[in-house]
């Protein structure tokens, strides 16, 4: 076998680019398109289709705190690790529309056209075939723009017209309160307050509120994880025998906050609480070999979760062609 290395590689590279000019091939040369497709993925839970509507992704440049009890310098280190464009931290959106047989059930909206790489929910559920007025309800895993605004299409029309919206009722009584907006902070929060007046303000009457541990949809039942926001939720899916948990934002971009659960992401509500809830999550998931939906796990962000050193680490589902 012959031996690989580093001079081999270049050697390779080399002749490579000479090779043209030494016997020119008579392939007509094609311009490169230039820009990603729709995206989705779809798999199989028991009965139900699951399929990943890709809402697009977005390198998020480090505000001086993206980290509360870490300093940038070592985040940049962990996202450079794991290959995210250099000086920002890198985060998918992935919603799910799950079909039970009886209802079509979209969970999370996506970001709405914020920026050229987000807001492409529309587009893939076209990609994909789902009619967004086909969806039955809508389910919300906490009230942060990345998740509500694309309820509303950008000339402030629903965008899934024939869904009942739910949301979790702590979140709901948390972000519309108007005593709770007078108080938050510049940036993030602010601005979250801000898209929930934009999404809800003129629909308090056709939101329904939602507790924790209810059956929200068929086979769907809400699950408190709170800490990212008051009324931070995740759903169990279930058919038959299979089981697909989605976390929302019980963490953010795995190569961050699964390798270390105790760094505290400055879009947390209550840090502490989060982390505890993080634990709690992935310590039962890593036991039971639980199937997890991640919202900005990199797409189509499912996979399954192990402990590994002082925290977890994400092993994604092989992508499989089959369904
Ligand atoms: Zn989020």
């Amino acid at each position: 076998m012959t031996e690989m290395t580093r001079r081999h590689l270049l050697g390779a590279a080399a002749a490579t680019a000479v090779a043209p000019l030494a016997a020119a091939p008579a392939f007509a040369t094609a311009p490169v398109a230039g820009k990603q497709v729709p995206t989705y993925y779809r798999s199989k839970l028991g009965d139900f289709e699951i399929t990943v509507v890709s809402d697009g992704a977005r390198p998020i440049p480090l505000p001086p705190r993206f980290v509360l009890n870490v300093p940038n310098e070592e985040v940049l280190k962990a996202a450079e690790a794991a290959y995210m464009p250099k000086g920002t931290v890198f985060a998918p959106f992935n919603p799910i529309v799950v079909n039970t047989g009886s209802k079509l059930v979209l969970i999370d909206t996506g970001y709405g056209p914020i920026a050229p790489t987000v807001g492409m929910l529309p587009q893939s559920l076209a990609a994909a075939g789902i009619d967004p007025k086909t969806i039955d309800i809508v389910l919300i895993s906490h009230m942060h723009g990345d998740h509500i605004n694309g309820i509303k299409n950008p000339d402030g029309s629903l965008a899934f017209p024939n869904a009942e919206i739910k949301v979790p009722a702590v979140d709901w009584t948390y972000w519309m309160d108007d005593g709770n907006m007078a108080k938050a902070s510049e940036g993030f929060f602010k601005a979250s307050f801000g898209f929930n007046r934009k999404i809800f303000g003129d629909m308090k009457d056709k939101v329904t509120r939602f507790d924790w541990g209810k059956e929200v949809a068929p086979g769907i039942i809400s699950v408190e994880t709170a800490g990212h926001t008051p009324g931070h939720t995740s759903f169990v899916i279930a058919s038959g025998s299979s089981k697909l948990f989605f976390q929302g934002d019980v963490s953010n971009a795995p190569a961050l906050f699964l390798t270390n659960p105790d760094w505290q992401i400055m879009f947390d509500s209550e840090p502490d609480k989060a982390i505890a809830t993080r634990r709690r999550v992935y310590d039962m998931a890593a036991a039971e070999k639980m199937f997890i939906a991640g919202y900005h796990f990199p797409f189509p962000g499912l996979g399954w979760v192990e402990k590994a050193g002082t925290g977890y680490r994400l092993v994604p589902a092989p992508w499989n062609p089959v369904i």
